[in-house]
């Protein structure tokens, strides 16, 4: 990943921290993910996720994953992912993103 990509999501999380700019860490994007999914999201939370999803180079790649298993799950048994398979796909999606610099 380029220097200045790096200083940009430094740059990013700083202002978020402090309030200036609505940019959600990557730990936060995949927790609403299911929540995007189901359309559950407040037109202001949707639009923090999505704006994440148009700048952070992985949780995209993610977001497919997760569509694409909920789109099989839905095909196998037709109505709403179950609490307790939404809560096992949320903890694999979330293990997977584990990344060193994602501890804020
Ligand atoms: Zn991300």
């Amino acid at each position: 990943m380029g220097a200045e990509r790096r200083l940009r999501g430094m740059l990013m999380k700083a202002l978020a921290l402090v309030g200036l700019h609505p940019w959600l860490t990557c730990r936060q994007c995949v927790e609403s993910v299911t929540e995007l999914l189901e359309d559950e999201l407040s037109p202001r939370a949707r639009g923090r996720v999505l704006a994440h999803l148009e700048r952070c180079p992985d949780c995209p790649r993610y977001l497919h994953q997760i569509e694409v298993t909920i789109a099989l799950a839905r095909a196998i048994n037709p109505g709403p992912v179950s609490p307790d398979a939404r809560a096992a796909l949320l903890d694999a999606f979330r293990d997977r993103h584990r990344s060193p610099d994602e501890e804020t």
